[in-house]
């Protein structure tokens, strides 16, 4: 069996593989593992069912930093709008696509 026939998260073989190299993904993988990648080195191949979990593992990092950020405001004195699209509305009983954060410190 080839290296290059498994995925390098759950070791799945035989099924579809998706090659991270030159994308996002690629980095994410390096963070996770925290490890370094050589330019010569193999390209990283995953599952699609691993391609799918770093793709959400992605949302969640870009959630967090956004989310990081806008505190970071509040708590300079800011105040702001945020658009807030991946918030189930009906499951949070939003009625307005636009939520105002401001922070005063009691
Ligand atoms: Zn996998």
């Amino acid at each position: 069996m080839a290296f290059s026939e498994v995925c390098r998260i759950c070791l799945s073989v035989n099924i579809c593989m998706f090659v991270l190299k030159k994308t996002g993904l690629q980095n994410l993988y390096k963070t996770l593992t925290n490890s370094f990648m050589d330019e010569n080195e193999d390209p990283i191949i995953v599952c699609l069912t691993c391609h799918a979990r770093l793709i959400r593992c992605r949302r969640l990092q870009q959630q967090a930093i956004d989310s990081n950020a806008v505190l970071k405001q509040l708590l300079a004195g800011g105040s702001m709008v945020l658009s807030i699209p991946s918030i189930k509305r009906k499951e949070n009983v939003f009625s307005s696509a636009k939520l105002s954060l401001s922070f005063n410190p009691t």
